[in-house]
């Protein structure tokens, strides 16, 4: 038999056993630093799988090795998830998974405990089959992604020295391969004035006035911004007002906003933040102070390692070597081409392509659309095809298929 049919009919075999490991991580919650729980589930299964090597790193991601060629590939998929929301908006408990209409229901099916149940699952085919002699490769299930896309991925490549020539994220795509996402970044800008008596508000200088123009110079500036065909347009808003006076009869001596900010290809962070200085001046707020954002979040383990709320865009390049070993190995398994696009969220990639220029893709099981909300459920033939698909790809890459 074909060895890619032969991958797919395990997956197939063992589909109860993934949703059995899916369930089990979502009867277990996981928040944005709270992953801790979670990242035991997974080394539980890791070790009834047989991994060669089983750690967790400082901010607590759980790293399972399988194998010690000498090329490197890693394997993605964040346990942490958010948190259910407006409780009355579910049908059923999200933390009291269900099967019903050939899917697994409850908070982080798709988003994304399905991938991780499905690239755990293809770790045991790996295994089972023997389809990789050439390759070190790595499953993580990594931690703050929520709140700070991409932390974990600088903590591995430079505290643990993980330097993988390709990552597969299981992030949510509905088995569709996405090469690329906008990025974004969070920033402040801050204007001094002169506080006085509010009754004699022409002796001072008011800083909310001065913020009132530059928020609608920043209003001008997002119609502004550069297109590009496939990642579509870059946006800026404002998200916080804030200002500071000695009291509530006194001109404010200080006032700020909070920007959000999408990136498409071609904007980095000095073209965003000069951008924001430029319509600044343009009201004469030459004075204007604009910072990017700091995470410094405290891990589970207790870690923290502060980082710029910078997450730069990213694309794999379409001729990439690796993208045409992914649509090959999804044509094999699924008898038909797939669809090859953008994400529309915003993932641990930002890090991985965006900051260190590893190529790197999404593939994954369940629809994002459903991601963060009530009722989240992933189809569990999807979580057999993406094992499949992961399982394959190292066979592929290794010159088995
Ligand atoms: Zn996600």
């Amino acid at each position: 038999m074909n060895l890619y049919k032969t991958i797919y009919n395990r997956a197939r075999k063992i589909e109860n056993d993934t949703v059995r490991i899916l369930m089990s991580l979502v009867q277990t919650p996981s928040f944005s630093t709270k992953e801790k729980e979670g990242v035991e589930v997974i080394r539980r299964e890791m070790e009834k799988a047989g991994f060669d090597e089983i750690r967790t790193d400082g901010l607590g991601s759980i790293i399972g090795r399988i194998g010690n060629g000498p090329r490197t590939i890693a394997f993605d998929g964040h346990v942490d998830t958010v948190y259910a929301g407006d409780m009355s908006q579910w049908s059923f408990d999200p933390f009291q998974p269900k099967i019903e209409d050939g899917k697994v229901w409850g908070r982080g099916t798709v988003d994304q405990k399905g991938g991780l149940a499905a690239m755990l699952s293809a770790a045991s085919i790996i295994k089972e089959l023997n389809l990789n002699n050439n390759f070190t490769i790595y499953f993580i299930g990594t931690v703050i992604e929520e709140d700070c896309e991409g932390l974990c991925w600088q903590h591995l490549i430079n505290e643990e020295g993980i330097n993988p020539e390709l990552v597969v994220i299981t992030e949510p795509t509905n088995m569709k391969i996405c090469r690329g996402h906008r990025g974004r970044m969070e920033m402040r800008v801050e204007v001094k004035g002169q506080t006085c008596h509010s009754g004699t508000p022409e002796r001072g200088d008011n800083a909310i006035y001065k913020i009132a123009r530059i928020v609608l110079e920043i209003e001008k500036l997002n119609k502004r911004l550069r297109s590009d065909p496939s990642l579509g347009k870059g946006s800026i808003t404002v998200t916080e007002v804030g200002s500071e006076s000695p009291s509530i009869c006194a001109i404010p001596d200080s006032a700020s906003i909070r920007l959000d900010r999408r990136l498409t290809y071609g904007e980095s962070k000095e073209t965003a933040i000069a951008e924001v200085y430029d319509a600044a001046k343009r009201v004469a707020c030459d004075d204007a102070k604009v910072n990017v954002l700091t995470f410094e979040d405290t891990a589970y383990t207790g870690k923290v390692y502060p980082t710029e709320k910078y997450y730069p865009t990213w694309a794999l390049d379409k001729n990439s070597p690796f993208l045409a070993d992914a649509i090959n190995v999804y044509a094999e398994i699924f008898g038909k081409t797939p669809h090859v696009s953008m994400w529309s969220f915003s993932s641990n990639a930002v890090v991985i392509a965006g900051m260190y220029g590893i190529p790197c893709f999404l593939f994954g099981p369940g629809n994002e659309m459903y991601a963060h909300t009530p009722n989240e459920a992933c189809q569990i033939e999807q979580l057999s095809g993406a094992a499949a698909f992961y399982a394959a790809l190292v066979a592929n890459l290794n010159g088995r298929i």
